[in-house]
This record gives C-alpha cells, sequence and structure tokens, in this order.
C-alpha cells in the first residue's frame, strides 16, 4: 500500500482546505476505500479524516425533516429513536450493508459515495496485472463490453436507492460554496465518474422531508445473506387511498452504474394494484435497469429478481397500509 499523509481536521471549513485535487481523498469510516486504495484501485496521497467533524455526526429533527449529518455511523443510524419514528426505512436499509462489524465504522457519506463495483475491478494488484487491468483502472479495454467506451461498474449502495425514495436533498460544501440539491442529481450514469461532484466536495448532511401518509420498504438479493453487497436493490415508498395507490416511488440498486428513481410510475396512481398495474410496473422497472455482466451472477437474473423484488414489496406496503 502507497505511504500515505493523514490529516485531522476540526471543522469542514478545515477538511475543505486541506483538499488537494487528484492527491487528496475524504477519508470516514473507510470500509470502502482502504480496502480500495490496498488493491490499488484507487489512490491518494494524502487522506483527510472527517471523523473528528461534531458537525457530520449530528441527527436532528426539524419542522418539517430529518437531518443526518454525514458522519453518523450506520449503526448510530439504525439505534437512532429519531430515524425510526421519522423514516424507519432508513435502518432498514442500513441494518442490511455489509456486517455488523462494518456498521460500527461505515457512515452514511461513505455509503452515498462509495466506488462504483465491478468483477474485473475490484481485484488484488496482480489479479489485475495478470488480466491486464481494465479500463476504469490502468487498462483501455472494458471487460464487460470490449466495444464500449464507457464503463458499466455498478453502484451498489443499499441507503441511496432508500433515501430516493424518501425523496431527500443533500447538503454539500465545497471550495466554491455551499449547496443544497436532490439526492438524485448526485449521480451519473458512468461508472468511472458516477458522483457530480467538484475537487474538494465534501457531503455535510442529507435533509429527508416529512414522511406523512407514506409506507415504504427495503430489499435486496445478495451472494451471502450476512454480509454483502446487493446483486439488486429494490426502495419502495407508497400511498394509499382506500382500495387504489395514490402515490408510489420505486428507487433501485446494484443494477446501474448510478441509483436511480424507475420514471413513469405517475401513471399508475389513482390505480387499484390488479395484474395491469403490476405488468405495467414490471415493465417500468425493467426499462430502467441495466445490469451488466460486472458481477458473478448473471445480469438476466438480476433484472428478473428486481422486478420481483418491486412487486413483493409493492403489494407488502399496500397491505400494510390498509
Ligand atoms: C465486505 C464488505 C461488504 C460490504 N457490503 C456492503 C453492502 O452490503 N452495502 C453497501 O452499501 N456497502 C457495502 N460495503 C461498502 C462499505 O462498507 C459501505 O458502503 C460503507 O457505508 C462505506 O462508508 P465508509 O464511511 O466506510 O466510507 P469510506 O470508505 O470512508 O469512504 C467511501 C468513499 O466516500 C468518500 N466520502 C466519505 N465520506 C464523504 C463525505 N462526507 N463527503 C464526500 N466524500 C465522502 C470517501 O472519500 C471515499 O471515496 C461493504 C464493504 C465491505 C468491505
Ligand atoms: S465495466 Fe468495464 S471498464 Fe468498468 S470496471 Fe468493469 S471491466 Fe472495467
Amino acid at each position: 500500500m502507497q505511504a500515505l499523509a493523514i490529516h485531522k481536521p476540526e471543522t469542514v471549513a478545515q477538511a475543505i482546505a486541506l483538499h488537494r485535487a487528484g492527491e487528496s481523498r475524504y477519508l470516514a469510516g473507510g470500509t470502502d476505500l482502504v480496502p480500495n486504495l490496498r488493491r490499488n484501485i484507487q489512490k491518494a496521497q494524502s487522506l483527510i479524516d472527517i471523523t473528528g467533524l461534531a458537525e457530520l455526526r449530528e441527527i436532528r429533527a426539524e419542522s418539517q425533516s430529518l437531518r443526518i449529518g454525514a458522519g453518523v455511523t450506520l449503526e448510530a443510524l439504525c439505534g437512532s429513536d429519531a430515524v425510526r419514528a421519522h423514516a424507519p426505512l432508513l435502518a432498514e436499509a442500513a441494518a442490511l450493508v455489509a456486517g455488523p462489524t462494518h456498521r460500527v465504522s461505515a457512515t452514511v457519506g461513505g455509503n452515498l459515495m462509495q466506488d462504483t463495483r465491478c468483477y474485473f475491478y475490484n481485484q488484488g494488484d496482480w489479479w489485475r496485472t495478470a488480466n491486464e487491468f481494465c479500463m476504469k483502472c490502468e487498462g483501455d479495454t472494458c471487460r464487460v463490453a470490449p466495444k464500449s467506451d464507457r464503463c458499466y461498474a455498478c453502484y451498489s449502495g443499499d441507503l441511496a436507492p432508500a433515501l430516493l425514495a424518501l425523496g431527500a436533498e443533500v447538503d454539500i460544501a465545497g471550495p466554491t460554496g455551499n449547496r443544497r440539491e436532490p439526492l438524485a442529481a448526485l449521480f451519473a450514469d458512468d461508472g468511472m465518474r458516477h458522483l457530480k461532484l467538484a475537487p474538494g466536495d465534501l457531503l455535510v448532511s442529507v435533509d429527508v422531508p416529512a414522511q406523512a401518509g407514506w409506507t415504504a420498504g427495503y430489499e435486496k438479493v445478495r451472494i451471502r445473506g450476512a454480509v454483502d453487497f446487493p446483486l439488486a436493490g429494490i426502495a419502495v415508498a407508497l400511498k394509499r387511498d382506500g382500495d387504489r395507490i395514490a402515490a408510489l416511488r420505486v428507487a433501485c440498486t446494484g443494477v446501474n452504474s448510478y441509483p436511480g428513481l424507475v420514471p413513469g410510475l405517475d401513471a399508475l396512481a389513482g390505480q387499484k394494484p390488479d395484474d395491469a398495474v403490476f405488468a405495467a410496473l414490471d415493465k417500468a422497472v425493467r426499462k430502467e435497469i441495466q445490469p451488466m455482466a460486472s458481477t458473478l451472477v448473471a445480469a438476466g437474473y438480476r433484472r428478473r429478481v428486481a422486478a420481483g423484488l418491486t412487486r413483493r414489496l409493492v403489494q407488502r406496503l399496500y397491505e400494510a397500509a390498509a
């Protein structure tokens, strides 16, 4: 592993001032970054340890929303009364991230900002050398789609779909100032550049609006039930009015280079969840997702599973909302 300088700022402003484009990386729990540095697939000359920033560790109920600091650990998120009361979906999704020992240090910000993943990329140096690398790191060809000029590495974070389904916004501080934007605006459909962040941008917090009338849930499929990234993960938020679906949001992870909301579901609002609605839902999910052969599991399987998870969740939440 390369030699690294480690800085320990005490404020957000200090952290941003310490950042050098192309050289520095922010270090939160390190459960994604450190393995990547050890494998030499992400590089850095200095790490800016943001775990000491008090501003990032707070969970605060505000009048119309819940503010969650980017440095809140997943263990703290799962155990927070405010989260369980205001947005239990987040605790549900966080409890499915990795294993319990990871969640002690893993943070909300690190989870959202984690690198994309691919079987041909998340390998040791010797493995990648023997296979002549790939376009995302040190090579020039994509091993998944050799004729492609883009990377299809998969975004596999579990919190992003839950936060998208809840309509969350993010607060970002950076060298050019602070901004708030919808979480969805943070992501791009590109396995090599999936985050729309300028150098030095730091995620400070996520803001979850009030969820009156919504019921929500998250399910994922993974190889090892005790500890693993999603092969496909689906978050659903649903409002029921009598025997009809009043509003529906579906967000997915593990199936594209970005976590995304399935578009076109407004057309299902006001309808009873009958076979025609489920057929339309199935079609919308399959249209949105584009799993590629970037994991040990067949892409077609992940696509079918994503549609199946969606149907199961919508049925469960519709019944729960009765
Ligand atoms: C065995 C194993 C299993 C895993 N399983 C899962 C899983 O099931 N689901 C899942 O989602 N993840 C999984 N992970 C990945 C990882 O553990 C989690 O995503 C974790 O939440 C990452 O958070 P962290 O604080 O450790 O991030 P770090 O590793 O510290 O950081 C990750 C990235 O985010 C950047 N970053 C961190 N905080 C900020 C911030 N505030 N602003 C800007 N950039 C920031 C860092 O610079 C880095 O690039 C797994 C990892 C391992 C090793
Ligand atoms: S999708 Fe292609 S370029 Fe991207 S990490 Fe995998 S093999 Fe490399």
